[in-house]
C-alpha cells in the first residue's frame, strides 16, 4: 500500500518527522570528506547509505531523503566528478525509494544552493535552472513523493528552485532557507519575509534549514508561523548555538579557541533534552514539518519523534535507567549507593 502523501498528512493536521544530516553523518562515520562534502558514498558504499537511510527510519524518521544533496553538477565538476553525476542521482534514489517502500514512508528528492546562482548574472541562472532541472527530472524518474530544494542563501534562487520543481517535477515542494547568522538572505530579506515569498509562489512547505542549532533558530519560528498560512518547516543542526555565536560556522571550540567548524562541532552538540525541548516547542506553536539536519543521528530523531507521540521501533531501546544495576537503585547485592558514591564524587 502506498504510504499517505505529505500534503494529505500536513493537511490533516499531522506532523511530519525528518531526518536529514547523511552529509556530516557519513563524513563522522569516515566515508565523505569534509571540504569537498560531495556524496561521493552512494557510488562507493551504498549499503551503508541504505543502512542510515533504516537506521533513521527506525528511529522514527516518516522520511527517507534520497542522498544526492550537493550530488549536483556544479560540486562534481569542482571535484573532477562530472562524469558520475547521473549515476550518482540513479543510484540514491533508488536506494531511497527501496527502503521507502519496504518501511512504507515517503521518499523525498532533494536539490540545494547551486554554488553557481548568482543576482543579475543571466547565464548564473540559466546554469542554475539545468542543474536544478536534471535532478528534479532524476527524482521524478526515480518516484519521489516529493522535493525538497533547501539550504538557500539566496530568495531568488530558492524561487527558481521552486519554479523547477512545479515545471519539471509536478510533485509537492518544501522549499527552505538557510538560516544565516545575521538573520537575512544574500538578497535582503529577512527569514520571515523569505518564506512568505515562497509561499506566496506555491511553495507547500516554507522554512528553515540548516546552520543554526534549535536554541538560535526557534525565535524566527514563532514569527515565521504568523505571517505564513500553510505547513511550515524547521530543521535546525544538532549544535549548541547562541546569540553570540548564532550558526555552527561561528561557533567557536572552547577548548581550542579557534572555529570548531567542521571538525570539532561535536564537542558543541545538542544534549537529547535540547532536541526533545526543541521538537516540543515546534509543535506548541505549529511547525508541522519537525526535522533535523547537521550532525543529526538516530538517537536525536527518536526525541523528535517520541515528542510527536509516536513509538518507533527503536523506542523499544529508550533510556530506561531503573534497569541500570547502580543508577536503578533497586539491586541490593551491589550496594548501590556506595557504587553511586564511587562514580559521583
Ligand atoms: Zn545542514
Amino acid at each position: 500500500m502506498a504510504a499517505k502523501g505529505l500534503l494529505e498528512r500536513l493537511k490533516s493536521g499531522e506532523n511530519v518527522v525528518v531526518a536529514e544530516g547523511y552529509l556530516f553523518e557519513f563524513e563522522r562515520r569516515g566515508y565523505l570528506k569534509a571540504g569537498s562534502f560531495i556524496p561521493e558514498v552512494v557510488l562507493e558504499h551504498p549499503e551503508k547509505v541504505k543502512g542510515l537511510h533504516e537506521e533513521f527510519v527506525h528511529a522514527g524518521s516518516d522520511v527517507v531523503l534520497a542522498f544526492t544533496y550537493y550530488g549536483h553538477r556544479e560540486k562534481l565538476r569542482q571535484c573532477g566528478r562530472e562524469r558520475d553525476l547521473e549515476k550518482l542521482n540513479v543510484t540514491a534514489l533508488k536506494i531511497a525509494r527501496q527502503v521507502a517502500d519496504d518501511t512504507g514512508t515517503l521518499m523525498a528528492g532533494n536539490i540545494c544552493n547551486s554554488c553557481v546562482y548568482e543576482v543579475g548574472n543571466p547565464a548564473s541562472i540559466e546554469t542554475t535552472r539545468n542543474m536544478f532541472k536534471e535532478q528534479i527530472e532524476w527524482a521524478v524518474a526515480g518516484g519521489a513523493d516529493y522535493i525538497v530544494a533547501e539550504t538557500f542563501h539566496n530568495v531568488g534562487e530558492a524561487l527558481l528552485a521552486l519554479e523547477c520543481i512545479k515545471e519539471y517535477g509536478k510533485v509537492p515542494a518544501v522549499i527552505t532557507m538557510g538560516s544565516s547568522a545575521n538573520g537575512l538572505s544574500s538578497d535582503g530579506f529577512t527569514h520571515v519575509e523569505a518564506s512568505r515569498r515562497l509561499e506566496e509562489a506555491g511553495a507547500d512547505v516554507v522554512g528553515l534549514n540548516c546552520t543554526r542549532g534549535p536554541a538560535t533558530m526557534m525565535p524566527f519560528l514563532g514569527e515565521i508561523r504568523q505571517q505564513c498560512k500553510g505547513p511550515i518547516a524547521a530543521l535546525p543542526v544538532l549544535y549548541r548555538t547562541t546569540p553570540a555565536q548564532p550558526t555552527m560556522q561561528s561557533l567557536i571550540n572552547p577548548e581550542t579557541g579557534k572555529y570548531a567548524f567542521p571538525s570539532d562541532l561535536p564537542a558543541m552538540a545538542c544534549s537529547r533534552t535540547a532536541v526533545r525541548e526543541f521538537a516540543r516547542e515546534c509543535l506548541k506553536i505549529g511547525v508541522q514539518y519537525i526535522g533535523l539536519c547537521c550532525g543529526n543521528s538516530p538517537h536525536y530523531i527518536r526525541e523528535v519523534a517520541e515528542e510527536c507521540g509516536r513509538s518507533p521501533p527503536a523506542s523499544r531501546y529508550s533510556p530506561n535507567m531503573s534497569e541500570h544495576y547502580i543508577f536503578g537503585g533497586n539491586v541490593k547485592e551491589y550496594h548501590a549507593k556506595t557504587l553511586l558514591n564511587e562514580i559521583r564524587t
